[in-house]
């Protein structure tokens, strides 16, 4: 059996890997900047792009290339490029993409720094930004113009769990000529492939459930051999914001464990959804998981699973939401997610208190909201420590 048959949880343990004379069994990590050429003529070689080979780890590096070469099987790319945040990811892959005089039309639906990144730095450089409801597909044809060249969602988004359908709206930017670039940081390749589904650019934070244990930044671009190998590759190489060896490696173990903890974690994010709309100071779950959620149906068509983020709101209002989160003892109070500790956070003063009141009331980010990642806690203690808060709310 050949390595092109391997099923998933294989090919994230085993793709990628190159052996060194060494013979190590985890891969190795190559903490150098540069690398040494055997003459004047391999050097000028390797430059000049004629000969295959490290130069230097801004853009080639071992460890980071193995990395590159493993998230680029699991999403079914050509090429990934690895980068030092998801943030950096994103941004590559606008200012690899895109030039002044282009419209960017993007969900609504975005994580906070995202927009920020859009509105504050992009428009400076003459790309126009626009949003639109990442469900609404009628609205994302209503609002394509003649000179949009790149659609952006997340999906589900970030902290309302909202799903885009991605195989229309690529259908909808390639009749324009358009990118789809999807943010897949929520559900990662262990529950949606979205260039399988006809997006041509996807995006990450590495930072979330490809580490899994919250241990460093760093994000990636994947898609074919021209746009991500050329283009967002072109880009950060000039650019420089590349990813350390050391955390390439420690998303290289990360990875290995991807599809077990996706399992384990969105199998415990569902039961606890379920758990909180039964509970009466609960006035709203946010789950795709749950057969009330408006796109229930195509989440199901698009991901393997629902994901491990459940948000919901409670009876009352910023107050309220504080008080679940100070009553907690043991879930972790921090803006991060896709570790395996339980995070709890308030979006509303957090992750999307730099949008405006007005941004964040059309964002649907109420001020009774939480979002809770689900880590690999006994389901048990980590209902035990949201009930306490819960109970003390009226109802
Ligand atoms: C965290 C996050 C990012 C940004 O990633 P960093 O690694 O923090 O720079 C982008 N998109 C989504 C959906 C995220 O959750």
């Amino acid at each position: 059996m050949s390595s092109d048959d391997w099923q998933f949880d294989t090919l994230a343990l085993r793709a990628g890997r190159v052996i060194s004379p060494e013979g190590e069994h985890s891969e190795a990590i190559f903490p150098t900047s540069s690398f040494v050429f055997s003459s004047a003529e391999e050097a000028a070689a390797r430059f000049a792009g004629d000969e295959p080979g490290n130069i230097y780890s801004r853009f080639t590096n071992p460890t980071v290339a193995a990395f590159e070469r493993r998230l680029a099987v699991l999403e079914g790319g050509e090429r990934c490029v690895a980068t030092a945040s998801g943030m950096a990811a994103i941004l590559s892959t606008c200012l690899g993409l895109l030039k002044s005089g282009d419209h960017l039309l993007a969900a609504t639906q975005l994580f906070g720094s995202t927009v920020n990144l859009f509105d504050k730095y992009l428009t400076r450089w003459g790309i126009e930004v626009s949003y639109v409801d990442v469900t609404d597909l009628a609205r994302w044809q209503a609002e394509i113009r003649p000179n949009t060249r790149m659609l952006f969602i997340e999906t589900p988004s970030n902290p309302l769990m909202e799903i885009g359908d991605i195989q229309g709206l690529a259908e909808l930017a390639h009749a324009q000529d358009a990118l789809l670039v999807v943010d897949n940081c929520f559900c990662t390749p262990a529950l949606q492939q979205p260039l399988a589904l006809g997006a041509d650019v996807v995006v990450h934070s590495a930072t979330k459930f490809l580490d899994g244990q919250g241990r460093c930044i760093g994000g990636a671009v994947v898609g074919d051999s021209q746009l991500v190998g050329e283009e967002v590759f072109g880009f950060l190489r000039s650019a420089g914001p590349s990813m350390s060896p050391f955390n390439a490696w420690v998303f290289l173990k990360g990875i290995e464990t991807l599809g077990l903890r996706m399992v384990a974690q969105c199998t415990a994010a569902e039961q606890l959804a379920v758990w909180l709309s039964a509970h009466p100071a609960v006035s709203r779950v946010y789950y795709p998981g749950l057969a009330t959620h408006p796109q229930h149906e195509l989440a199901k068509q698009q991901q393997r699973a629902f994901g491990a983020i459940v948000s919901f709101e409670v009876v009352g209002g910023r107050e309220a939401a504080w008080q679940v989160i100070n009553s907690t003892e043991m879930l972790s109070i921090t803006a991060n997610l896709g570790d395996v500790k339980t995070t709890i956070t308030h979006p509303a003063t957090t992750t999307h208190g730099r949008l405006s009141d007005e941004g964040r009331e059309r964002a649907g980010i109420h001020q009774n909201l939480m979002r809770v990642a689900v880590g690999l806690e006994d389901l048990n203690d980590i209902k035990a420590d949201l009930q306490r808060g819960l109970d003390q709310l009226p109802r």
